[in-house]
């Protein structure tokens, strides 16, 4: 059995929801269903997968917009983030307005995640990793036999998630990406929020902003 995945831009700020799915059980999640709930499921069937649970990584509209809603459509349990996005997720309608997106609505997960946590998809299981900086709740998914992560907006190809929020903070996910992506191994894939896919080997490369040279 192995974790397959395709990614589905969702939003106007085009968020890579994510569909993992085990291959034996095609029973799969949804990460971070910002919205576009039609274009979610129509993914579901194209790929024939049955819809088990919902996976948050943080509480930002373009992540977690659609998930009350797809969890009342399909009666599916929420899993994730940590609990530190709670102020997040509370005010989903507000930032829904701010960006004219939504309706958006608040929601409770089933399960708040915490780092050393792992959540099943199908017959695979998934290590939950706290990464704090851009929001204080954000966590990362981790497949080690696929070798491939989704970390949301702690990393992206050739850059690094925004730290000007309301508790984001530059240093701790500096430290989140280098003390806990990094040791994962350079040929880990990894799934960022926005933008293309890439390894953590060819950010400790190239990336300008956590490269090995840029911390030097
Ligand atoms: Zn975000
Ligand atoms: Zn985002």
């Amino acid at each position: 059995m192995s974790l397959k995945a395709t990614l589905i831009p969702v939003t106007p700020f085009q968020q890579n929801c994510s569909l993992l799915w085990c291959d034996e059980t095609m029973k799969g999640a949804l990460v971070d269903p910002g919205g576009d709930i039609d274009k979610l499921m129509e993914a579901c069937k194209e790929n024939g997968v049955e819809l088990e649970k919902i996976l948050v990584t943080h509480g930002h509209i373009d992540h977690a917009g659609g998930v009350a809603e797809l969890s009342e459509l399909k009666n599916l349990p929420i899993e994730g983030p940590h609990e530190d996005d709670k102020f997040w997720i509370d005010g989903l309608t507000e930032q829904g307005q701010q960006f004219g997106i939504g309706p958006a609505r608040p929601f409770t997960p089933t399960r708040w995640l915490t780092g050393g946590d792992q959540v099943t998809l199908g017959k695979l299981t998934l290590n939950v990793l706290h990464c704090p900086g851009h929001t204080p709740g954000h966590v990362v998914f981790y497949e080690p036999d696929s070798g491939l992560a989704c970390v949301g907006d702690v990393l992206f190809k050739g850059s690094i998630g925004r730290t000007d929020f309301p508790k984001g903070d530059h240093a701790t996910l500096i430290t989140s990406i280098t003390q806990m992506l990094w040791p994962l191994g350079d040929e880990v894939a990894f799934i960022p929020g926005h933008g293309p896919m890439s390894t953590f080997g060819e950010e400790r490369r190239s990336n300008p902003f956590v490269g090995d040279s840029a911390l030097k």
